[in-house]
C-alpha cells in the first residue's frame, strides 16, 4: 500500500482535542463510520458540505492506497424532534402531516439525498445501513447493558443511566462535558418522563397506540432510541473498535457522546480512535435556518433560482468553493464568494485543460515539480487541509500560464509529474469535474453566455435593435439578464 508515503498523516482528533499521527488499527485498511441523514425532508445544505469533507476524506485514503470500508448510516426511525428523547419520531410525524407511510417519505428523501449527492459527485460509500433493516442488533445491545446494571425499564421504556456509568467510566470524555454542570444545567424533569434523572437517555422507547413505527421487543411494542442505531451499525460492519467515527459538529454532543458510553458499557472497549467532525456552514454571516428564511437548497444554487444568487452554479464550483475551505472552520455562503470560486475554478480547469497541449523542452526546469508534489501532500497529510493544497495547485497554474507564454520551460519527466499530480489531486482527491462536462447546468450557463457575447457584440456595434431583441427573448423563456460592474449575468425565473 502507500503510494506516497514520505509524509506522515496527521489527523485532528476531537477525542485528545489535537492532531496526532494516523495508525491504522489494520496495517492498510481502514474501517470510517459517518452518520449519515435523518431521510425526512429535503438534503440541506450544511448536510452537503458534512458528507462533502468525508467524501474528500474517503477519497484522499483511497488514493494513498488504503482499503477502506467506508459506512455511512441512513436514518429511518428514532430520531425524535428533541434530543431529550420527547416530541414525535421526525419520520413519523411527515407521514402523518403528508397522509403517507413513513416508508414512503423514507423512499422519497433517500432518493432525493441520493441524487442531491450524485450531482455533486460523491463516491457512494462502502455500506449504507438503515436504522430499521438492525432492530435485531439493537434489542440484543440493549440486553446487553441491562445485564450490566448500566440501564434501567421505566414503563416498557428503557434508558441508559449515566450516573451510573459515570461512576466506573467517564461521561463527557468527548464533548469534554462535566457531569456536574450537565446534572446542574440540565432541566428538571417535568414528571412526563419516566427517566430517573433528566441526563439519562433512551435506549427503548414504548410506543404510544397512535405511534405507527413500532417493533416487539421483550420489554414493549416500541422503538430504539436514536444514538443506538450507530453503535449498533458500526459495530456490526467495522467492529468493537474500529478507526474513525466522523459525522458533523453538532454532532458531538449528545449523538457521539452517547455512543461512546453505550459502546464501552456494552462491550468495555474505546469503539473509536480518531472522532472527526467537520464544521458548520453559515449563510451571509448567519446560521442557516428555515424558520428564519435565511436558507438554501443545493437545488436552488444549481438553478439560480433564489433571491440569495445573481445566477446558478455548477455542482463543480460550489464544490471547488467547500474545498476551499477547511473541514473544522465554519464557511460562510454568499453570492460572491461563489462568483470569486467561479473565477478560480474556471482558471484551475484551464490551466489542467492545457496541460496536454504543452510541449516539453529538454532544458532546466524554472519550477521544482517534485517538491511541488511534496508540498501538495505534506498539505493534505496535514489533516486534510484542502485550501494549502489548492495554493498548492495554483502555483503550479501559475507556472503553466508561463510556459504557455513562453516564459518559463519543462522536461519531459517533469511534465509527466506535474499532469498526473494535477489531474489525480483535481479529480480524484478534491472530486472536481471539468466544467465542459456533460451536465445540463454548465451548458445552460455557456449557452447564456455566448448570448451574452452577441448582445455585448451588437452593443458595440450600436446594434441597439438586436440587443434588445436578445435580451427581451431570453426574458420571454424565463432568463434574466443582470448587468453589473463585473460584466453581465443572469438567472433564471
Ligand atoms: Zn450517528
Amino acid at each position: 500500500m502507500g503510494k506516497y508515503t514520505s509524509n506522515t498523516l496527521q489527523i485532528y482528533n476531537t477525542l485528545s482535542g489535537k492532531k496526532e499521527v494516523f495508525n491504522p488499527i489494520n496495517k492498510g485498511a481502514i474501517g470510517m463510520y459517518v452518520c449519515g441523514p435523518t431521510v425526512y425532508s429535503n438534503v440541506h445544505l450544511g448536510n452537503v458540505r458534512t458528507f462533502m469533507s468525508f467524501d474528500m476524506i474517503f477519497r484522499y485514503f483511497n488514493h494513498l492506497g488504503y482499503k477502506v470500508r467506508y459506512v455511512r448510516n441512513i436514518t429511518d426511525a428514532g430520531h425524535l424532534e428533541n434530543d431529550a428523547d420527547q416530541g414525535e419520531d421526525r419520520i413519523a410525524k411527515k407521514a402523518r402531516l403528508e397522509q403517507i407511510e413513513p416508508m414512503e417519505v423514507v423512499q422519497r428523501y433517500t432518493v432525493d439525498f441520493h441524487n442531491i449527492l450524485n450531482t455533486f459527485n460523491f463516491l457512494p460509500p462502502s455500506i449504507e445501513p438503515t436504522a430499521t433493516g438492525h432492530i435485531v442488533e439493537q434489542i440484543e445491545i440493549i440486553k446487553s447493558i441491562l445485564d450490566k446494571g448500566l440501564a434501567y425499564e421505566a414503563n416498557g421504556s428503557i434508558y441508559f443511566d449515566v450516573l451510573k456509568y459515570n461512576e466506573s467510566h467517564h461521561y463527557g470524555i468527548l464533548s469534554g462535558r462535566n457531569i456536574e454542570d450537565l446534572i446542574h444545567n440540565t432541566r428538571v424533569l417535568d414528571g412526563q418522563s419516566d427517566k430517573k434523572n433528566p441526563q439519562d437517555f433512551a435506549l427503548w422507547k414504548k410506543a404510544e397506540p397512535q405511534h405507527i413505527m413500532r417493533w416487539t421487543s421483550p420489554w414493549s411494542d416500541g422503538f430504539p432510541g436514536w444514538h443506538l442505531e450507530c453503535t449498533a451499525m458500526s459495530t456490526k460492519y467495522l467492529g468493537e473498535n474500529f478507526d474513525i467515527h466522523g459525522g458533523g459538529m453538532d454532532l458531538k454532543f449528545p449523538h457521539h457522546e452517547c455512543e461512546i458510553a453505550q459502546a464501552k458499557a456494552w462491550h468495555n472497549h474505546k469503539p473509536v480512535n480518531y472522532w472527526m467532525h467537520a464544521n458548520m456552514l453559515t449563510l451571509n454571516g448567519q446560521k442557516m435556518a428555515k424558520s428564519t428564511g435565511n436558507n438554501i437548497l443545493p437545488a436552488e444554487i444549481l438553478n439560480g433560482n433564489t433571491d440569495k444568487l445573481t445566477k446558478g452554479f455548477s455542482p463543480s464550483v460550489v464544490r471547488f468553493f467547500m474545498m476551499q475551505a477547511h473541514y473544522r472552520s465554519i464557511l460562510d455562503f454568499s453570492n460572491d464568494a461563489l462568483l470569486a470560486s467561479e473565477k478560480g475554478f474556471l482558471k484551475l480547469m484551464e490551466a489542467v485543460t492545457s496541460l496536454s497541449k504543452i510541449e516539453a523542452t529538454e532544458v532546466v526546469n524554472d519550477f521544482d515539480v517534485i517538491k511541488w508534489k511534496s508540498n501538495c501532500y505534506a498539505a493534505m497529510n496535514d489533516d486534510f487541509n484542502t485550501p494549502i493544497l489548492i495554493a498548492e495547485l495554483f502555483s503550479a497554474v501559475k507556472y503553466i500560464n508561463q510556459i504557455k507564454d513562453n516564459k518559463a520551460s519543462i522536461n519531459t519527466s517533469s511534465l509527466a509529474v506535474l499532469t498526473k499530480t494535477m489531474q489525480q489531486f483535481v479529480f480524484d482527491v478534491l472530486g472536481l469535474k471539468n466544467a465542459t462536462s456533460n451536465d445540463q447546468n454548465s451548458k445552460l450557463g455557456e449557452t447564456v453566455g455566448l448570448l451574452i457575447k452577441m448582445r455585448n457584440d451588437a452593443r458595440a456595434q450600436k446594434d441597439f435593435a438586436l440587443s434588445d431583441q436578445i435580451r427581451n427573448e431570453l426574458i420571454k423563456i424565463g432568463i434574466q439578464l443582470k448587468d453589473g460592474k463585473d460584466g453581465t449575468t443572469f438567472i433564471l425565473d
